[in-house]
């Protein structure tokens, strides 16, 4: 049987200071991303045919999955898939500001750059409790933001409402993501994060969706 497993970080704990500190890095990737996977791997030890699947097969499709297992599968299932994307669209290298195409249906979707950062980080300030704010791409390629609960994504399509489609950038609002440099103050780090962008990588997705 096939199991998940925890890729490593794709650059050093302190590759994104001072923005995101070390310490953060590390214990959000080697601790709680490695967390969701083990459950993830706990819940689906039973379910050979559904532990074949990739992350992303499996949560699009979680009414395939038994009662049983659902929830667990939805929130580290989720959890896995959701961090793999937030390390990928972190930098270091890549573009500081979105270009070509992807610029392209910003613009079109919100009228500018500065308008999507701030309708992302409104929907992250906003997100009550834990979860995730979204760019998120219909297959025409129309872009939308939405906010998800936990550990939901986009990926899971109707178990989500209002917000399916192919997720280009996430940005994680659980306090793990933020606290030990900017305790309760969610909207310093909703602010700090665009300088960390990856933009390319965010770029490849929308070419990809
Ligand atoms: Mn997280």
């Amino acid at each position: 049987m096939a199991s998940h497993t925890l890729s490593p970080l794709p650059y050093a704990f302190d590759a994104l200071e001072p923005h995101i500190d070390a310490l953060t890095m590390e214990i959000h990737h080697d601790r709680h991303h490695q967390a969701y996977v083990n459950n993830l791997n706990t819940a689906l030890k039973d379910s050979p045919e559904l532990a074949e699947l990739s992350v992303n097969a499996l949560i699009a499709d979680l009414a395939n999955v038994p009662d049983a297992i659902r929830g667990a599968v939805r929130n580290n299932g989720g959890g896995h898939a959701n961090h793999d994307l937030f390390w990928d669209v972190l930098t270091p290298g890549g573009a500081n500001e979105p270009s070509g195409d992807l610029l392209a249906a910003i613009t079109a979707a919100f009228g500018s750059v500065d308008a999507l950062k701030a309708a992302m980080s409104e929907a992250g300030v906003k997100r009550f409790g834990s979860g995730w704010s979204w760019l998120i791409s219909a297959a025409d390629g129309t872009l939308s933001v939405a906010s998800t609960a936990n550990q939901d994504s986009p990926v899971m399509g109707a178990a989500v409402a209002g917000c399916a489609g192919t997720p280009l950038l996430g940005i994680d609002v659980w306090e793990h993501a933020y606290y030990l440099k900017y305790q309760n103050k969610r909207p310093d780090y909703l602010s700090a994060i665009w300088t960390v962008v990856n933009w390319d990588k965010v770029a490849e997705r929308y070419a990809n969706r």
